[in-house]
């Protein structure tokens, strides 16, 4: 694929526009890009010479000629999306347009770091099967400098700190990596909607957070944000593995372990309560293989414990759903932080 023709805000713009739909037409892109017709033109025209984008038929004429409906080709470039997680790879080809194809799903341990680099790798290849590549994204266990691409210390992996993840499976792959946290990998997954600041909660062997807020991914000064797990909520609570006292990660996981769903998750909704006071997002999403064993009862008691803990939920209603992309929301949200910058969505 001819990247150059990528290049741009305007093209990001553009193309954001032609994602998810049928048939666009150049008045319709110009009205909502904001863009002159002539400048749409011109960022069209590389696009289509690059097979990014080709003729979805004609549209009714408003008067004088028929219009002629662009659409995005889907199949022009890929993404490998890619959850590693403690004892499981998934590797996901997701198209242009989000969907996604094949995957790769098989045991990991992630003990020996250079051995996970080739086995991603293979994996990535398998599901790629020689088409075209834009780039791999993953979402992993944190702590993890998402900008330099680098693990630290991930709890009970020692041999991970200082790892440069991004930098070897990039090496190894020929092609752009971006690593991130699982959650925040997990966050992109779910398509906007109506809103702008939203929470992904994930409760599995941990528990933690993704945030939009404004429209963006947020990861904080050092990608330490959304650690929604280790908030103390009983100053004399018993130890967490992370060496405070009373985390609600640790009052949950002892929720889970007693066979108490439903007491995990009221106590997942009163965190989530305090971060919708502190935050004010307009969506919460949960996932993770805790709430995924028993959807309907997280649901539910998130959902009681925030209209009991909101002050006025006339006015400050959030909706409680599980992730759309259920168990392969990170490798989904993944592929986006390899694609989502291209259509102009800040990941
Ligand atoms: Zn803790």
């Amino acid at each position: 694929m001819n990247l150059p023709a990528l290049r741009g805000h305007n093209t990001a713009v553009v193309l954001g526009l032609l994602r998810g739909r049928e048939g666009v037409s150049r008045g319709e892109i110009a009205a909502g890009s904001g863009l002159t017709p002539q400048a749409v033109s011109k960022i069209l025209a590389p696009l289509r010479a690059a097979g990014l984008v080709a003729e979805a038929g004609r549209g009714e004429s408003t008067g004088g000629k028929p219009r002629t409906l662009l659409r995005l080709v889907p199949e022009a470039g890929y993404a490998a999306g890619v959850h590693l997680d403690r004892g499981r790879l998934l590797v996901l080809l997701v198209d242009l347009m989000g969907r996604r194809l094949d995957r790769v799903d098989e045991p990991l341990e992630l003990a020996d770091p250079a051995a996970v680099v080739e086995r991603v790798a293979q994996a990535v290849e398998r599901v790629a099967a020689g088409r075209p590549l834009l780039g791999v994204g993953v979402g992993c266990p944190g702590p993890l400098d998402h900008a330099a691409g680098v693990l630290h210390r991930v709890t009970g992996l020692p041999q991970w700190d200082g790892f440069p993840l991004r930098a070897g499976l990039a090496a190894r792959t020929g092609v752009p990596v971006a690593v991130d946290k699982d959650t925040n990998a997990a966050v992109l997954a779910e398509p906007p909607g109506g809103s702008r600041s939203s929470v992904y909660v994930h409760l599995g062997s941990g528990l933690g957070a993704g945030l939009v807020l404004d429209g963006a991914l947020y990861r904080g000064a050092r990608t330490n944000a959304g650690e929604f797990g280790h908030q103390t909520v009983q100053l004399d609570g018993p130890r967490c593995e992370c060496g405070n006292r009373g985390c609600l990660e640790a009052l949950c996981l002892a929720a889970l372990r007693a066979g108490d769903a439903p007491a995990a998750a009221r106590l997942v909704g009163a965190g989530v309560a305090n971060l919708v006071r502190l935050l004010d997002v307009d969506r919460v999403v949960l996932g993770g293989a805790a709430v995924l064993a028993e959807p309907a009862v997280f649901v539910r008691e998130v959902a009681a414990e925030l209209a009991e803990r909101i002050p006025d939920p006339a006015w400050q209603a959030v909706p409680v759903a599980v992730a759309a992309a259920g168990e392969q929301a990170v490798a989904a949200g993944a592929a986006e932080l390899v694609l989502a910058p291209l259509f102009g969505r800040e990941s």
